[in-house]
């Protein structure tokens, strides 16, 4: 049975990296059938905070990944740790180290001076008894000889001359045990198949694989995944993407178009680039994750986010659009319109809006009058020749009984008939008129969408400030 864990350190927001190594992990276990552990790797008192932690559980249950264990915290763990030290200690695998920083760090610089490379010489292996005034730390004794060999699951084989390592740390001088020696403890006893997790961990792999050895522990299968790169193909950088997840919600990002975006940086399946939540469980494996690392690229996050809002359920979509009105002063907080007038809204914006925060703002004419006019689209629509034709249009809708598309068109065609003129010549002014630009959904769709009454209003209002501009330009000639 497959068993996986995503292991975060709460020391801050689950970021994208982190994001995507979570779903790897959850695809992995769902497409096997396995179990999905959450673990949170919160040794390090003094960076993890409460807030990160619910920051994270947050944006795991907004990604839909759902955990079947834990959460576990390590810090409620101790007691499992001090156990398997003494383990350790008492079958001589671990001793104690009374070496200060002091001297370790002057031992270090010597090191590098004489051009060795810098590492603990393993003094104290041997060193029987305390030492007055040091709390000592416990270190494991590694083995220096041969190599580590390691098949990881994405890099292939990857070998590590044991001589490069060093008697590492495995509780501090403060009591605390590290990371490196509670991974392998967590993951031994909580029954780990298979570690993914990024490739900066690589170099912690063969650490690992010698303290699983002298515990007595299997060790797992590992899977490291390539880093992301930002666009400039350097580290990914909070410009672009670093960021949180959660700040991706923030910016009117659906969850589906963020998971299926991180999925396809580093995985894929020939060159299909959308995926349903079902084909990614069922076409997920190790074997196409790329070795290479992948490119972070935001345009490609818009295009999958325009395709799930243009595909997306309408009233989920006017749902989710709410919270997004409101931070646009659209709406007041808390405040929900109708929500079949939503829908409605939805359907019309939802063909071109590529986030919610888009669509917000392309929203905004249904909510207030157009605050001014965009200076060309006045210039060119707005001007005397055609206010018989808006008059006209303002007869025929004041008439309508059913304010439908259908019946609105057929108004927009006795205008037209009336006038000899076309489509165009009624419909751009109309635009200018009621949304203040000249680009907008259909024209029948708005009108009908935004109701009679402020239809009308607004197309009078348009009339007049027309009229006006005729009388001022006539008196100053
Ligand atoms: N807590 C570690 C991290 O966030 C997890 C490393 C691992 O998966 O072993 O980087």
């Amino acid at each position: 049975m497959v068993r996986v864990r995503f292991a975060p350190s709460p020391t801050g927001y689950l970021h994208l990296g982190g994001a995507r190594t979570a779903i790897f992990n959850w695809l992995f276990a769902r497409h096997h059938g396995g179990r999905f552990i959450l673990r949170i790797e919160d040794t390090d008192r003094s960076r993890s905070t409460q807030e990160s932690i619910q920051e994270i559980l947050e944006a795991m249950r907004w990604l839909g990944l759902d955990w079947d264990e834990g959460p576990y915290r390590q810090t409620e763990r101790m007691e499992i740790y001090r156990r398997e030290v003494q383990k350790l200690l008492e079958e001589g695998k671990a001793y104690y180290c009374y070496c200060t920083p002091e001297e370790l760090e002057e031992r270090r610089k010597k090191a590098l001076e004489e051009g060795r490379m810098p590492k603990y010489d393993g003094r104290c292996r041997e060193r029987r008894g305390p030492r007055e005034g040091v709390n000592p730390v416990v270190r494991l004794k590694v083995d220096q000889e041969g190599e580590t060999v390691i098949q990881d699951l994405i890099k292939g084989e990857v070998v590590y001359p044991n001589s490069q390592l060093d008697d590492f740390i495995l509780l501090r001088s403060d009591g605390t045990p590290t990371y490196n020696f509670v991974v392998v403890v967590d993951d031994a006893l909580m029954g780990i198949t298979h570690v993914i997790r990024g490739d900066d961990h690589l170099n912690n792999t063969p650490k690992q694989i010698q303290l699983y050895r002298a515990l007595g522990y299997e060790p797992p299968r590992f899977a490291h995944v390539p880093m992301i790169l930002g666009p400039d193909r350097a580290r990914l950088s909070k410009r672009h993407g670093a960021t949180s997840v959660l700040a991706y919600r923030e910016d009117g990002y659906l969850p589906e178009a963020l998971f299926n975006f991180l999925v396809r940086l580093g995985w894929s399946h020939g060159d299909q680039e959308i995926f349903s939540r079902e084909e990614l469980i069922r076409y997920f494996s190790l074997e196409h994750v790329g070795k290479s690392p992948a490119v972070y690229n935001p345009d490609k996050l818009l295009w999958l986010n325009a395709h799930y809002i243009k595909t997306g359920d309408t009233q989920r979509l006017a749902r989710l659009l709410t919270p997004f009105l409101s931070k646009e002063g659209l709406i007041q907080e808390g405040e929900e319109p109708d929500p079949d007038w939503l829908c409605r809204v939805v359907e019309t914006l939802k063909e071109r809006a590529r986030t919610l925060k888009e669509m917000a703002q392309m929203a905004a004419f249904y909510f207030r009058e157009p605050q001014g006019y965009d200076p060309k689209g006045e210039k060119k629509f707005l001007k005397p020749q055609v206010l018989p034709y808006l008059e006209g249009l303002v007869q025929e809708l004041e008439a309508l009984e059913d304010f439908s598309e259908g019946e609105i068109e057929e108004a927009f065609n006795r205008v037209i008939a009336r006038f000899n003129i076309k489509l165009k010549h009624l419909a751009q002014p109309c635009r200018v008129a009621l949304t203040g630009k000249t680009v907008s959904p259909g024209i029948y769709e708005i009108i009908s969408v935004m109701g009679k009454e402020k239809a009308l209003s607004r197309l009078k209002k348009a009339i007049q400030h027309v009229r006006k501009k005729e009388r001022s330009e006539a008196l100053s000639h």
